[in-house]
């Protein structure tokens, strides 16, 4: 059977790693974001036979149309990486509702539809494999991110409990769980000082955290966990 991914949020940062790996370990690449030039750019750089499809993860009807595109383009999807997703930093007392939203909305309603639609087509084929991109900060929580940590940790919630849920459809679902990563996202991060924190005195790369997200697609008894890869960060915060 052909090994077809679904990477929501495979057009930048860490999604994009992973696309790249998946594509060069001999993996058919759906990447999928809401701006379609960009993630037809990264689809292009993986080669022939990987597609991109435009899509809001937050919106059902996106997600529904989506998996129908991939499953006409590349066949059923049997592994799925959810690595879209926001942040909207901000003390609590000053925090928009909106963006409140915008956030539970990308990084957990999102997987939420994204590994429904998943499961109904790896229960057709007898298995599959979701990794979920949790965070660090959904762990440990940080101040100024507290709805970011909020819908991280609810992601990690979620992903135990489908887990539990579909093990005996033979679907594996697990989490990975950086911590600070040189992607769009961190870019406005003081990253001199805060690497000082660090036990392995840098940030990420993408790629670091494409081994980990492959790793567990690939591991086939492994279920529920939560990988975190972070330089050794959660030992100190
Ligand atoms: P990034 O470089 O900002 O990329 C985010 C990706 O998500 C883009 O492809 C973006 O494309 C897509 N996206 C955002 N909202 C979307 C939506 N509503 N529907 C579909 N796609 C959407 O971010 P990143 O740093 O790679 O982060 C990837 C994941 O890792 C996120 O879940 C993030 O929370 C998590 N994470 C990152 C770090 C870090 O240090 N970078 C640390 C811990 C966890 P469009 O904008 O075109 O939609």
């Amino acid at each position: 059977m052909d090994k077809v991914c679904a990477v929501f949020g495979g057009s930048r940062g860490i999604g994009r790693a992973v696309a790249q790996l998946l594509a060069h370990k001999g993996y058919r690449v759906a990447v999928l974001a809401r701006n379609l030039d960009m993630a037809q750019a990264a689809a292009g750089e993986l080669g022939g036979g990987h597609f991109a499809f435009s899509c809001d993860v937050a919106k059902e009807r996106d997600v529904q149309n989506a998996f129908e595109e991939m499953g006409k383009n590349l066949g059923p999807v049997n592994f799925l990486v959810n690595a879209a997703g926001i942040n909207r930093d901000s003390l609590l007392v000053r925090a928009k509702s909106e963006d409140m939203l915008s956030q539970l909305h990308t990084n957990l309603l999102g997987p939420m539809l994204t590994c429904k639609a998943a499961i109904k087509t790896m229960i057709q084929q007898q298995g599959g494999s979701i990794v979920n991109i949790g965070s660090i900060i959904g762990l440990k929580g940080n101040s100024g991110q507290s709805v970011y940590s909020a819908s991280k940790g609810g992601l990690v919630g979620f992903s135990r409990a489908l887990a539990k849920e579909v093990a005996r459809k033979k679907i594996r679902v697990n989490v990975v769980a950086p911590g600070f990563v040189h992607t769009d996202m961190t870019k406005d991060l003081k990253e001199e000082h805060l690497k000082k924190n660090i036990p392995l005195g840098r940030f990420g790369e993408p790629i670091d955290v494409a081994h980990a997200v492959v790793f567990l697609l690939e591991s086939p008894y492994v279920t529920g966990h939560v990988l975190v890869v972070d330089g050794g960060l959660q030992l100190v915060i």
